[in-house]
């Protein structure tokens, strides 16, 4: 019977005091919890997700359950190769696994061909990694048709699950390419625990996004009447409480923090399953890292996402408090295009690209005086409601600096001019509105972004 979601501390903590890391989340896996807006069953295109305190030993029985025939490409690079790639290796012999080792790959357009070419004969692939490692075998096999799974090797990132792949373009854009979901994602928390500590920070990083991309998306559907689901923050708000408590051992590489961390990433991850697209987990937080991933060139510092999206989040945590703290709603007018701005900053080709996207949400005179009205009649409302869904920046800044993850532009090793460029015009790249539209549209946000650092 499927039923509607009611996670719950108590429950999740008996369940974890169990060793069931996977509470819930197989529940959502195999289809047994309800959309409750719609009342239908949520299905996912993926088998499943195994997240345990080791899987050594596990890693062949784990694959047989996925019908893969051989050869199998296994796909990692020499660091994901050496955490566990050789014992996955080993381990499947049966299927004749054929290493591709990729030396410190960037997930764009040529790696993803290179790839393509070197799984050409296997039947199926296994990615040994996490963000970049993922996204290229994801890509590579929907190009195949060929089926694949996922080893991760590190909680740096909530992308593991999902049906799209973070791949750049030749002209340097940073697209989401429409793949496919991995048929299982393997999570051995030993391993995450002992990977590079920044790694597990970057995780907790991208975790800070769930408060200010919610304000964002409630504002959005509050000021435009769009889409929003709150069953994707109702199935996490258990366990994000019971990690955010355990910043601390994020950072101390604690088994018992790292499973959790795990379980709240994977969680946002699956949270695609009920509406179909990432805004619950990606909103002005993300553009901005976006943005750095587009433009910065020889200024990016080498950041992990997840680190950045840490800093941009406090970032939209400030601009959010900034504007809900006030009695009175801002005044908006109709948005300024700055074209020649934009080409100068991304380029011709790309420039082209974002006017279309940040068109469609662009403001004219008579959207402008639509919405002046409606953030008047709805202010006080809206103010109570975002104040629920909020944790405040200096909670959010104790947080990240308790996990161990960057808290500003200069942490990141990142210039803070081209930061606050970064703050004011990543909403030139999407059609997604959020704080940093009613910002800019009011004339508040180039001073906001002169104080960020
Ligand atoms: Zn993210």
């Amino acid at each position: 019977m499927n039923e509607v979601i009611q996670p719950n501390r108590a429950a999740l903590e008996d369940a974890l005091a169990q060793g069931r890391w996977n509470y819930l989340i197989d529940d959502i896996v195999a289809g047994r919890c309800q959309d409750p807006r719609t009342g239908r069953p949520v299905t996912l295109d993926l088998d499943r997700v195994v997240i345990a305190p080791t899987l050594d030993g596990a890693e062949a029985d784990l694959v047989a359950g996925l019908g893969f025939g051989a050869p199998l490409g296994l796909v990692a690079d020499e660091a994901t190769m050496e955490a566990m790639g050789r014992r996955i290796e080993r381990a499947l012999q049966r299927h004749r696994p054929k290493p591709i080792v990729l030396d410190l790959p960037h997930a764009d357009q040529p790696t993803v061909a290179a790839l393509a070419e070197r799984l050409d004969g296997c039947e199926a692939a296994i990615a040994v990694g996490s963000g970049t490692i993922n996204d290229l075998t994801k890509a590579a096999c929907a190009h195949l048709g060929l089926p694949y799974c996922v080893f991760g090797t590190a909680a740096s990132m909530n992308g593991y699950t999902s049906s799209t792949a973070s791949i750049s373009l030749s002209s340097g854009l940073k697209t989401t390419l429409a793949s496919r979901a991995p048929r299982a994602f393997f999570a051995d928390i030993a391993v995450a625990a002992s990977a590079p500590g920044r790694t597990a920070a970057a995780g907790f990083g991208d975790c800070m996004a769930r408060p200010v991309a919610q304000i964002d998306w409630w504002l959005s559907h509050r000021l435009f009447g769009t889409d929003y689901h709150q069953i994707t923050y109702d199935i996490e708000a258990a366990d994000e409480a019971a990690l955010n408590a355990r910043a601390a051992g994020v950072a101390q590489g604690e088994s018992d923090a790292v499973g959790r961390l795990y379980r709240v990433l994977t969680l946002c991850g699956l949270g695609f399953a009920f509406t179909g697209t990432s805004h619950h987990g990606s909103m002005g937080e993300h553009q901005i890292s976006h943005y750095i991933d587009c433009f910065a060139g020889e200024r990016h510092p080498g950041t992990l996402h997840g680190e950045q999206v840490g800093v941009a989040s406090l970032t939209m945590a400030r601009l959010q408090q900034r504007i809900l703290a006030q009695e009175q709603p801002p005044r908006v007018r109709p948005t300024r295009f700055d074209e020649e701005s934009m080409r100068r900053r991304m380029g011709p080709e790309i420039a082209a690209q974002c006017l279309t996207a940040y068109r469609r949400k662009a403001l004219d005179e008579k959207g402008a005086e639509k919405l002046d009205a409606r953030l008047r009649a709805i202010w006080p409302e809206l103010r109570r409601e975002c104040a629920r869904f909020a944790i405040q920046p200096e909670e959010m800044h104790r947080l990240l600096r308790a996990a161990d993850a960057p808290t500003t532009a200069g942490e990141l090793g990142l210039p803070v001019d081209f930061y606050r460029e970064a703050i004011l015009h990543c909403r030139e790249m999407r059609d997604r509105f959020s704080m940093l539209d009613v910002a800019d549209d009011a004339g508040l946000l180039a001073d906001f972004a002169q104080e960020e650092r």
